[in-house]
């Protein structure tokens, strides 16, 4: 069983974002944002970037609710309306 560090992770979140990563490497990176905070918050974060960046290719905005929810992940306030 391989182990991957944080920039391992970092390196390949986008690739695990995409569902294009293989089943082994998968597992890996699950197994180390279960256990790493920092890089479960970063996953996270990733995450609704990406419903995010979807909405906008629809040219939608963000729905509020994910604003503000990527808003407090980045410690920041927004101004809504
Ligand atoms: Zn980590």
């Amino acid at each position: 069983m391989s182990e991957i560090d944080c920039h391992e992770l970092l390196r390949q979140l986008w690739t695990y974002l995409d569902g294009e990563a293989d089943a082994p490497l998968c597992e890996d990176l699950q197994r180390h944002i279960a256990r790493c905070l920092p890089c479960r918050q970063h996953a996270e974060f990733e995450r609704r970037l990406r419903e995010i960046i979807q909405y906008k290719c629809r040219g939608e905005r963000a729905p509020e609710p994910l604003r503000r929810d990527l808003a407090r992940l980045l410690g920041i306030t927004i101004q809504t309306g």
